[in-house]
């Protein structure tokens, strides 16, 4: 390793303690991961005895690749964006993860003071973050984390996730074409519902892994 990414490393590391300890405060179980494996295997255990599974459309989830484990351990997984899938069906699983015994799900900023922020479409994603399913983690690599509040947190999601993520989703918005966010009024537009979760919501179990490493947009 050399010494720049051993020092960029270690100053991420103190980014990513930071923003633990304040989700500690704030009501959330939080855990330092170093590696995503580390955050693999914390999934792996915790789902042992959840029988259902359900997967909230994260490209930070998509890169560990947890939900094959979860397979081979006999796990029901619901996941919406299976392919082949028609919009009743995918609905219909929608619904089943507000009500799994373990929802997972990535995040799309959390400050450094210790608030998870999200900016969802249909509300699948953020919804069963707050309600619904017995336990939820939650996975955010370091290139989540936002040093201020919640408007820097949301300007980080429109400046990046959300374009990168229209594209991904082949939506006819002007950001996946530019890369930029005008406040489209595309029928298409991604950003409806943003949700900022100040603490721990009082009845679920929301854990967060934060992670040192650069996991999804
Ligand atoms: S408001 Fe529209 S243009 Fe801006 S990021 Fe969201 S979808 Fe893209």
């Amino acid at each position: 390793m050399t010494q720049t990414r051993e020092l960029v490393d270690w100053s991420y590391e103190q980014k990513c303690q930071k923003a633990v300890e304040s989700l500690g405060k704030n009501g959330f179980t939080s855990l330092y991961c170093k590696t995503a494996h580390e955050a693999f295997e914390y999934i792996v255990k915790e789902a042992d005895v959840a029988e259902t599974v359900g997967l909230g459309g994260s490209m930070s989830l998509a890169g560990l690749k947890v939900a094959d484990r979860l397979r081979e351990m006999g796990k029901e997984l619901l996941i919406h964006g299976t392919p082949g899938l028609t919009l009743e069906e995918r609905q219909g699983i929608m619904r089943r993860q507000l009500t799994c015994d373990l929802f997972l799900t990535g995040t799309n900023a959390v400050t450094l003071s210790g608030a998870l922020i999200n900016i969802d479409a249909n509300g699948n994603r953020v919804g069963p973050m707050f309600f619904g399913p017995k336990k939820v983690i939650v996975v955010a690599g370091r290139n989540k984390l936002v040093d201020g509040d919640t408007g820097a947190a949301v300007k980080r999601v429109k400046e990046w996730a959300a374009p990168a993520n229209a594209r991904r989703l082949k939506l006819n918005t002007p950001c996946a074409k530019t890369g930029f966010c005008s406040d489209c009024n595309s029928p298409d537009r991604v950003c409806r519902i943003t949700t900022v979760l100040e603490r721990k919501p009082r009845m679920t179990d929301v854990r967060v892994l934060v992670v040192n490493e650069v996991m999804g947009l």
